[in-house]
C-alpha cells in the first residue's frame, strides 16, 4: 500500500523534498508528518480537499475539529471580506468586534468573563496562570494522555501516529515538576487519591473527552468526582473545551452539569483562523482586570485581531447555533453507531461523542477503551496504517491516528459511502 501511495503521489513527494530544504523534515506542525511523506493539499472547498496530484478527498480530518464549518463557508467568507473592508486587520486598539464576540462567548458558554488568545495552548497557559494567581499555589493535576496544547502534553506518547518510529516528546518549556499526572483517565478513585495527596495544588485541568489520546469520553461521574476533589482542595477546576465545546449547545461541561471554574476554548470558533479563549467565574477572571492593582498582565499582539473576533461571532451567532449543534452531533452519534455495526466482531472499534469519532484497531476489538493506556496496550498500528492508505485510495482524507472530526456540510451520502468503504475494508481483510 505504501508503494502504491508513493507512486500515486509524485507531486506531493516532490513538494516534500522541496520543503525539507527550509523546514526541519519539511514540516512546521509535527502531527501532519506522515511516513513516507505527507500529502500536500492544494485546495479545500466545502467538505472536500484536493491534493497536488489532483486527487479529491472527502475531508474527515476536519482540521482536527477546528474545521467544523468546512473550507469555504459563505458566511465566514462574507464576514472576513466585510471586516477587511470596513475595519482593517489590526488597529492597535480595542474594537467593537472583540466586545461583541466576548458577549457571545459569555452568553453561550455561561461565563462571567472571558479573554481571547491566539490558540488553545495559550488559553490553557493563561487559565493556569490565573489559577496560580488566585490560589497563590503552583502545582497542577492533569491526566495521562491529556493534550492541552503544544507545550502541555502529558505525555505525548502518541508516537507512531506519523507512521514513523520516531518518538514524539513535547518540548519541555513548562516545568514538568509543576504537573502531577494521574496515570489513568476515567479512574475516579485513583484521581481522588492523587488530588488529595497533591500539595501546593493550584488547579486540576481536564478534557471532558480526551481528544489526542484517541477521542475517549470522560464519564459523567468521573468528571463530577474530579471537580469535587479539586474543590475540596481549594484548587481551580479547569475544563479544557478547546475541542469539546462543539459537542453541545453550551459546551460539554454544561451538558454534563459540571459548572467549572474556568473553561478554555478554541478551534472551530475562529472559523479556521487562529483563535483561543479562556473564561469563567468572576473571582478567578479578576486576576486579569488591569484596573486591579497587582493583577496579571495578559498580552498578545493578535489576541483581539479583528478577523478572528468578527468571524467568531458569526460562527456562534449565525452558523453554529444551538439547534444546528444539536442536530449535527446527533448525526455524528448515528454515524458512529452505524460504523460500530459494520465493524462488530472485528478488530476495529469506535469511541467518541457526537461529531468527534475515534477509530481503534486493537488486538481484541471488543474491549472497552477508557484511557490512553488501553489504546497503547492493545493498539495494532500495522492495521491502522493499512486502513489509512486504503481509505486514501478510496478518496477519504482521514488522520493516521484514526480521529474523525465531522464537517457540518458533509452530505449524508458521503457518510454512507464511508460506512461502505469500512465494511469493504474489513471484508477484504477478514484474516486480520
Ligand atoms: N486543548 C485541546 C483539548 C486540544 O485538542 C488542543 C489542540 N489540538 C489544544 C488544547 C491546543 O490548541 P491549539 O492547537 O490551538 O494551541
Amino acid at each position: 500500500a505504501e508503494e502504491r501511495f508513493a507512486a500515486n503521489n509524485t507531486l506531493s513527494k516532490a513538494q516534500h523534498e522541496l520543503a525539507i530544504g527550509s523546514l526541519p523534515g519539511g514540516n512546521t506542525r509535527t502531527l501532519l508528518h506522515t511516513s513516507p511523506f505527507p500529502l500536500c493539499m492544494k485546495q479545500g472547498k466545502g467538505a472536500y480537499v484536493w491534493d497536488l496530484d489532483g486527487h479529491k478527498y472527502l475531508d474527515l480530518v476536519g482540521e482536527l475539529s477546528a474545521g467544523l464549518l468546512g473550507h469555504t463557508h459563505p458566511q465566514v467568507q462574507a464576514t472576513i471580506r466585510r471586516t477587511l473592508e470596513e475595519t482593517g486587520v489590526s488597529l492597535g486598539a480595542t474594537t467593537q468586534h472583540e466586545q461583541a464576540l466576548a458577549a457571545e462567548l459569555c452568553a453561550r458558554f455561561r461565563l462571567a468573563r472571558v479573554r481571547m488568545t491566539n490558540s488553545g495552548t495559550e488559553a490553557n497557559l493563561h487559565a493556569l496562570a490565573a489559577a496560580r494567581h488566585v490560589t497563590g499555589r503552583r502545582r497542577v493535576v492533569v491526566f495521562s494522555g491529556a493534550y492541552h496544547g503544544a507545550v502541555l502534553s502529558f505525555p505525548n506518547d502518541h508516537a507512531g501516529d506519523a507512521g514513523d518510529a520516531a518518538p514524539a516528546p513535547a518540548p519541555n518549556t513548562v516545568d514538568r515538576a509543576d504537573f502531577v499526572v494521574v496515570p489513568r483517565y476515567n479512574d475516579l478513585a485513583l484521581a481522588r487519591r492523587v488530588i488529595e495527596a497533591a500539595d501546593d495544588l493550584a488547579a486540576v485541568l481536564v478534557e471532558p473527552v480526551q481528544g489526542a489520546a484517541g477521542c475517549i469520553p470522560g464519564g459523567r461521574e468521573f468528571l463530577a468526582g474530579v471537580r469535587e476533589a479539586a474543590r475540596s482542595k481549594g484548587a481551580v477546576f479547569i475544563l479544557d473545551e478547546v475541542k469539546t465545546s462543539r459537542l453541545a449547545p453550551h459546551g460539554l461541561g454544561a451538558e454534563l452539569g459540571l459548572g467549572p471554574d474556568l473553561v478554555t476554548l478554541g478551534k472551530y470558533i475562529g472559523g479556521g483562523l487562529a483563535f483561543g479563549a479562556f473564561g469563567g467565574r468572576e473571582e478567578v477572571m479578576r486576576a486579569y482586570d488591569p484596573r486591579v492593582r497587582g493583577s496579571l498582565a495578559h498580552s498578545g499582539t493578535f489576541n483581539n485581531n479583528t478577523l478572528a473576533m468578527s468571524v467568531g461571532r458569526t460562527v456562534l451567532a449565525d452558523v453554529y447555533t444551538p439547534d444546528v449543534c444539536v442536530r449535527f452531533n446527533h448525526k455524528g452519534d448515528r454515524f458512529r453507531e452505524r460504523l460500530a455495526e459494520v465493524a462488530r466482531g472485528s478488530r476495529l472499534s469506535f469511541t467518541g461523542r457526537g461529531s468527534l469519532i475515534g477509530l481503534h484497531f486493537t488486538e481484541d476489538g471488543t474491549e472497552e477503551i477508557t484511557c490512553r493506556e488501553d489504546v497503547n496496550r492493545k493498539q495494532r498500528t500495522d492495521l491502522r496504517d493499512l486502513f489509512w492508505f486504503e481509505m486514501l485510495e478510496a478518496g477519504f482524507w482521514i488522520t493516521r491516528r484514526g480521529v474523525i472530526a465531522l464537517i457540518l456540510e458533509t452530505p449524508d451520502e458521503e457518510l454512507d459511502r464511508f460506512v461502505e468503504a469500512v465494511k469493504n475494508f474489513l471484508e477484504r481483510h477478514r484474516d486480520i
